[in-house]
């Protein structure tokens, strides 16, 4: 089996780094059956960092067998909240103490930058399993009031073995979205990471297995989505899914599971969220906001801010401000303290990204700002605006999912609201506007599972997040996912009543 070893000589972070590759199958590190691998790719040279193991459709069998092990015996109902709260609370403590390391991997292969891995994706993991632990002793059901001769109540109860599949644009977030509260609830796991960006989630099974985590309870498989992905999707011992990533994959995950067991099944999906921006906005916070809502992250957010829409009394001085804002970005090496935005995940998502570009100028629309590759090497694109766009251009009903922006003027709230609304997302939108009644009620009007008011991607790990329309279906973050991971059995017990 293949070992990653890697040292971290970097203005942000010195370190080494040293783990298995393996799968990660009832509590040891395994070869996949074919004794095949994938390359791991460094997105800032697009050269090789190191191979994975490749799991394959009968690794998800013995995966989902020695879950059904755990569920029957050490996890599952045989675990009480208190014990699934100390080793999640561990968890994250185990978290904490190799926060840098799992930033500087998560910079090494996503791209994303060392130092807002530190400050969002591991500090935000590391909030989620500790909020997720303090929920695990308190999975309540209720006493139902019936009649005097009977006591009913209802149990929240672990749904079984399910399966979380996640995408490469937060790789650890992502992943503590997802197990905080399937653990919390009991339930055991068979997880499979994005092809792109396996090394946290490796490097999170030691931590897990450290924790105390009893074996079977979390099995992580790396591979690809047609192969491990649909034989999870189809798997019939497997009943629920959640899935993160494209609306196009999501659909085939729901149809998978329509065939095969009738599975639960929960969707993140992806977003082509409008940023609206009135008259009455504080322009210079207006401008700083919608530059980290498109750009943070490199455009790669399913929440990203791609449509800006700007009113007419303020739209020239927006786009002159949001212009200095754009050139400002700091493109470049992800450990660079001063960078901003580091490369794309892949060269697949580059030339994604590329050829959208490339559409908006065929369809008419105007390359404001950027638009062309960053540098010689790895998979960095300028950050880009476009103007004079209309409303059916791929650019403007399309996620692009790279740093690149839209901004559009309009005149009036029922007109940006009836063009805000006018997608087949429903991810998330933004507000700005210093009148109360202007802000709150066009947020009210938004069909979107999020709305903010004069801010961007602000998350907490006790706020629901979820899609309207086809950005998902059901919500995780806060006590909403729990509701994912629980089935709800009804006791009735007789207390007299005679036949
Ligand atoms: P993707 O849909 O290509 O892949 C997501 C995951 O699904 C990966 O692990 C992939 O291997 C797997 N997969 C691929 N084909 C599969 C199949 N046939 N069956 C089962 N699994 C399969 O998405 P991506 O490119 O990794 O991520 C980007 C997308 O994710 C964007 O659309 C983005 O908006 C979305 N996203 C949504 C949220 C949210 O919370 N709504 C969060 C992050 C990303």
């Amino acid at each position: 089996m293949s070992t990653f070893t890697h040292e971290f000589n970097t203005p942000a972070y010195k370190g080494k780094s040293s783990f298995n590759t393996g799968l990660y199958i009832n509590g040891k590190f395994v070869e996949g059956s074919d004794k095949t691998y994938i390359d791991v790719i460094n997105p800032a040279t697009g050269k090789p960092i190191t191979k994975v193991s490749e799991a394959t459709p009968k690794d998800v069998d013995i995966a989902v067998d020695a879950a059904h092990k755990a569920f029957r015996t050490s996890w599952g109902l045989n675990a009480p909240g208190s014990t699934r709260a100390r080793l999640l609370s561990k968890l994250a403590q185990l978290m904490e103490e190799n926060q840098q390391e799992l930033a500087a991997l998560e910079a090494l292969d996503n791209g994303k930058t060392f130092s807002w891995a530190m400050s969002v994706d591991t500090a935000f993991a590391i909030e989620t399993i500790r909020y997720y632990a303090g929920w695990a002793d308190k999975i309540l059901g209720q006493v139902q009031e019936t009649d005097e001769r009977k006591l009913t109540y209802t149990r929240h109860e672990p749904i079984g073995v399910v399966g979380q599949i996640i995408p490469w644009n937060f790789p650890l977030l992502m992943m503590a979205w997802k197990i905080g509260p399937a653990l919390a609830t009991g339930n055991c796991i068979i997880m499979k990471p994005s092809e792109f960006t396996p090394l946290t989630a490796i490097r999170m099974c030691e931590l897990i297995h450290r924790a105390g985590f009893p074996p079977g309870s979390f099995n992580l498989l790396t591979g690809y989505g047609h192969t491990v992905g649909s034989a999870m999707s189809n798997h019939m011992k497997i009943e629920k899914i959640a899935f993160t990533g494209s609306t196009l994959v999501g659909r085939k995950v729901m149809e998978a599971a329509a065939k095969s067991n009738l599975k639960d099944v929960t969707l993140e999906l992806g977003g082509k969220s409008p940023n609206i921006i009135f008259n009455d906005a504080d322009v210079d916070q207006a401008v700083n906001w919608a530059a980290h809502g498109i750009y943070w992250n490199h455009g790669q957010c399913c929440c990203a801010g791609s449509r800006i829409f700007v009113q007419s009394g303020i739209y020239d001085e927006f786009l002159a401000k949001f212009t200095e804002k754009t050139k400002a970005v700091k493109v470049g090496d992800p450990f660079a303290p001063d960078s901003y935005q580091g490369p794309q995940v892949s060269q697949i998502q580059y030339d994604r990204i590329m050829d959208y570009i490339k559409s908006g100028k065929e369809q008419g629309a105007t390359v404001h700002l950027g638009g062309q590759r960053h540098g010689l090497e790895g998979y960095f694109i300028q950050p880009t605006i476009f103007t004079n766009t209309k409303p059916d251009m791929k650019i403007v009903q399309e996620e692009i999912f790279g740093p690149v922006g839209v901004v559009i003027k309009f005149e009036d709230e029922e007109d940006v609201i009836q063009q805000a609304n006018d997608t087949m997302y429903g991810l998330a939108a933004a507000v700005f506007s210093q009148n109360i009644n202007r802000a709150l009620n066009t947020a009210h009007r938004l069909q979107a599972g999020t709305a903010w008011v004069n801010c961007y991607n602000m998350l907490h790990a006790n706020v629901p997040f979820g899609g309207f329309k086809q950005s998902g279906i059901g919500r995780e973050l806060g006590d909403y996912a729990l509701k994912n991971y629980t089935a709800v059995k009804a006791v009735h017990v007789n207390l007299g009543h005679t036949m």
